[in-house]
């Protein structure tokens, strides 16, 4: 029997209210949204609609929160931290499930998700105690100069709907560490393990009014205009598409909020005729299906050399005929629905654009027929072009075109086409052609040799549209703090 909520072992993380000041809330007559199990459109829970009013109120219960948190020891803060992240681990079942029933993704996936979101708490644990300053030789004799590093207030963050978990630990485990409070807004279409983040955050101690979280599925206008134009909140953190990133940086113009944009990316895969093409097929599944296909650094233009493209090809082919389609929840399933209808009408239109355009669709290329949820069958698109929409746009879906290439020179130009740059893969056996391609390419991330680009100890962000900051890594508890510098005269 696929798992459902009633399996959950705490059925206390299925929270369905807003968390504000360390309390369960909503008013009583509001308007509500409902969360759906985009598998199957079953509903899975009525959330309230937040407005701005409650986040103002989720704003005032953060600042009031700051005023004491900010003065908590780096090693106390560091204490909830891991206290959070065990617990998170000790109900790993439970938030799996969560994750796959709102989210879509299968289970083992989810369970991934898990331990990556909860390994940035402890890494921001360990980070928290290193946010050292420095003494600076001054010019004049009789001065001293230090610098401290102090937390920047009250930060906001919004996360996006494909994942929901890491998300907030990556950036709420750096703004805690650094001493922020902070308020969430989760993508109202997976809000559930927000909450249940939230719940176990309260278990593990942190103050009441540290963590506040805003739902909204409709209203996300409002609330976000609310938070940018709020003059308490001093920094914002958002992980969504470029045209909200754009907006978003728009409206905190007035307040000059800190941002850190973790925007869309169009990632080139490179595979160069020298690769391992088992090494390099299994990177690309790994780059292009986790999540089916809906990662902001998942493998959408796929250049391969001519020398090894009939091979690779094949092969590709053969692996990916052993995906399987299905509910997260079901043994065996690979690829979970689509988050929303629109991205499934989105991959059938760049299918159908690439057709006409010459390329040839060799497995898959529609959605699957039947089935009540948002299933895309996994698709190749053998003989792709650069006037293709797919070379301009993410696919956002389990949808894999490849492009042929002749030349190092050409494939670097190719790669470099695009307005945004975050995450690039690159495969090949030559560490000297690794060396040039990576430092060429204009993006905040190359994968050389594997499929994966994310892990808590490293820094992850992008260049040009994909937006600016970084998040995780030694760097990603700096776009939490201010530098304090302090001169003094000794004689
Ligand atoms: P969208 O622009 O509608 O929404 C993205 C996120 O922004 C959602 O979580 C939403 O709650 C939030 N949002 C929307 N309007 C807002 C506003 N005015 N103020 C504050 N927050 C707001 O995008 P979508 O339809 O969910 O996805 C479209 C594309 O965006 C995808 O195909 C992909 O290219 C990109 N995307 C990237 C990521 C990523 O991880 N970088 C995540 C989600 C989507």
């Amino acid at each position: 029997m696929a798992k459902t909520l009633a399996d959950l072992r705490r059925p206390d993380l299925l929270q369905t209210k807003g968390f504000v000041d360390g309390k369960w809330t909503s008013t009583p007559g509001s308007e509500t949204f409902d969360v759906l199990n985009p598998a199957s459109l079953e509903k899975l829970a009525i959330l309230p609609e937040m407005n701005a009013a409650d986040t103002e109120n989720a704003i005032e219960a953060a600042n009031k929160a700051f005023a004491s948190f900010r003065k908590t020891t780096a090693r106390q803060r560091a204490r909830w931290l891991r206290r959070w992240n065990d617990l998170i681990l000790e109900n790993i079942d439970d938030l799996s499930l969560i994750l796959t029933l709102e989210n879509g993704k299968p289970l083992p996936e989810a369970r991934g998700e898990v331990i990556y979101g909860a390994s940035f708490l402890e890494w921001f644990a360990a980070e928290a105690e290193r946010t050292h300053g420095e003494t600076v030789p001054a010019a004049n004799p009789n001065h001293r100069i230090l610098t401290i590093k102090q937390p920047i207030g009250v930060a906001a963050l919004l996360t996006p709907w494909n994942f929901p978990i890491a998300m907030i630990t990556r950036k709420a485990g750096a703004a805690l560490a650094a001493g922020c409070t902070t308020v969430w807004k989760p993508a109202g279409e997976t809000p559930l393990t927000s909450l249940a983040l939230a719940l176990l955050a309260q278990e593990a101690g942190l103050p009441n009014g540290s963590i506040n979280v805003v739902l909204t599925l409709n209203k996300v206008a409002e609330v976000g205009q609310a938070i940018c134009d709020n003059n308490i909140v001093r920094k914002l953190s958002f992980t969504g598409s470029t045209r909200v990133g754009k907006l978003l940086a728009q409206q905190c113009g007035p307040t000059l909020k800190k941002l850190s944009l973790e925007l869309g990316g169009n990632s080139p895969f490179i595979v160069f005729d020298d690769a391992s093409i088992d090494h390099a097929v299994e990177a690309l599944m790994m780059a292009k299906f986790r999540n089916s296909g809906q990662t902001c650094v998942t493998a959408n233009r796929i250049f391969v050399q001519k020398g090894i493209y009939n091979a690779f090809s094949d092969a590709m082919l053969k692996r990916m005929q052993s995906l399987q389609v299905g509910p997260g929840v079901q043994d065996g399933a690979t690829i979970g629905p689509l988050t929303h209808e629109r991205a499934v009408e989105k991959a059938t239109q760049h299918i159908e654009d690439a057709k006409r355009l010459g390329g040839k669709v060799i497995l898959g290329g529609a959605s699957v027929p039947g089935s009540k949820g948002y299933f895309m069958q996994p698709t190749l698109i053998r003989d792709m072009n650069p006037e293709m929409i797919t070379t301009r746009e993410e696919v956002f879906a389990p949808v894999l075109g490849m492009y042929p290439f002749e030349t190092e020179e050409e494939v670097i130009a190719l790669a470099n086409n695009s307005n945004v740059g975050l995450g690039s893969f690159i495969m090949t056996e030559n560490m000297s052609r690794c060396v040039r391609v990576a430092e060429a390419l204009e993006v905040g991330m190359v994968g050389v040799n594997v499929g994966m680009l994310s892990a808590c100890e490293s820094p992850f962000g992008g260049v040009k549209d994909s937006g600016y900051g970084r998040e995780g890594g030694t760097q990603g508890i700096e776009d939490y703090l201010t530098v304090k510098a302090i001169l003094m005269d000794v004689n």
